[in-house]
């Protein structure tokens, strides 16, 4: 609480007269969008977009963002990968967008334990047939990335995935959905373990391939649960610090169970994102994480209806009102690149989509049968 309280006056005046922790006030995304952020270092900026549909600017150290690479990097030390030549790892990451890196890119490799990662990225809203290139190309030994957007592709890709030498696919960035881990696991024919975290906090909790619960990072994170969902403490980031941050997502500690060699406490998600799919004018599955909304300046929110009859609806706050053209017309244009063939209209205050609730951004009357 001290290191909080030394920030600056942001938490300062959030700890006036309280001594318990328990009486700190939760942090929400709101708060933290207005927290002044201190640090000596250039910062690295990267914007959220989770489940409340608001948009938080999020800055790191150079040695706060190595940090949490390698506590995302955490599982691969238990993923058995074996077959490496050289001992590199070869990873395609579903990501948000459109676009597919090319198979001579330019690497960044990441050391980790010995072992030295490349990295492709693809676009999950990118066409399968082109995903599908790039897999043949690379023979990845690790799958990882948005649950929906893998799934999509795995659905939509008319080829078999399971003799591409895949090792472990590796999810993230929304809750799993009964009977997509099946899915995951029969296509590429190896284990699926999912990740929990988000964009703020960093990586949270793995899924363990020992005894196949997830264990949380909470040598680095404080956990609590609290009426309001879980709250996270990251103890590792100082530049713009978080103190009991409100994630929103519904949590179960375990805290009583050590019955695995790993030794850190285990969760449970019982509720975290879990949008709708959309379906474009081809009829074909759209991933509700494809969007980059997050990358559009001045946008604050924003949540997506598909209606019955197929239109679209996409509503926004923006910084600066609703009328600026530019902002409205990077909108529309991703809309209608990431969803062809759809009538749709822009609706300023995000508030007016009533059954948006909590977990859902993108919400679909298109099929219910679609529904996630
Ligand atoms: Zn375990």
């Amino acid at each position: 609480m001290e290191a909080f309280h030394a920030h600056g006056t942001f938490y300062a005046d959030r700890l006036a007269g309280v001594s318990a922790w328990q009486d700190i006030p939760p942090l929400s995304k709101q708060a933290l969008r207005e927290m002044p952020v201190s640090a000596d270092e250039t910062l690295h900026e990267t914007r959220s977009s989770g489940t409340s549909g608001v948009q938080v600017l999020i800055q790191n150290s150079a040695s706060e963002r190595r940090f949490r690479q390698a506590l995302a990097y955490r599982p691969f030390l238990f993923y058995g990968l074996d077959r490496l030549d050289d001992n590199r790892v070869r990873q395609i990451i579903f990501v948000d967008g459109t676009a597919i890196d090319p198979v001579d890119k330019q690497q960044w490799p990441f050391e980790f334990d010995g072992r030295t990662y490349l990295t492709w990225r693809v676009g999950i809203a990118a066409v399968p047939e082109q995903i599908l290139g790039l897999l043949q190309s690379v023979q990845p030994q690790v799958i990882r990335g948005l649950t929906s957007g893998i799934v999509r592709f795995a659905e939509e890709v008319a080829a078999r995935l399971d003799g591409l030498g895949v090792q472990v696919v590796s999810t993230s960035g929304e809750q799993l959905a009964p009977g997509w881990r099946t899915l995951l696991s029969d296509a590429f024919a190896a284990p699926l373990l999912d990740r929990y975290g988000a964009t703020e906090t960093g990586s949270i909790a793995w899924q363990c391939p020992y005894c196949d619960d997830y264990h949380a990072n909470s040598d680095e994170l404080i956990l609590e649960e609290s009426p309001e969902g879980l709250l996270a403490t990251p103890l590792f980031i100082e530049s713009q610090p978080m103190l009991r941050y409100q994630l929103g997502d519904r949590v179960e500690l375990l805290a009583a169970e050590h019955d695995c060699r790993i030794r850190l406490p285990k969760l449970r998600i019982l509720e975290g994102r879990r949008d709708d799919w959309l379906i474009d004018g081809a009829g074909r599955k759209v991933s509700p994480l494809s969007f980059q909304f997050e990358k559009v300046v001045g946008l604050i929110a924003w949540r997506v209806h598909q209606l019955q009859a197929g239109d679209l609806k996409l509503y926004f706050d923006a910084e600066h009102g609703s009328s600026d053209s530019d902002l409205r017309q990077q909108l529309a244009s991703q809309l209608t690149t990431i969803v062809p063939g759809r009538n749709y209209e822009l609706l300023a205050g995000i508030w007016r989509l009533e059954h948006g609730g909590k977990f859902k951004r993108v919400v679909s009357d298109f099929d219910p049968a679609l529904r996630n």
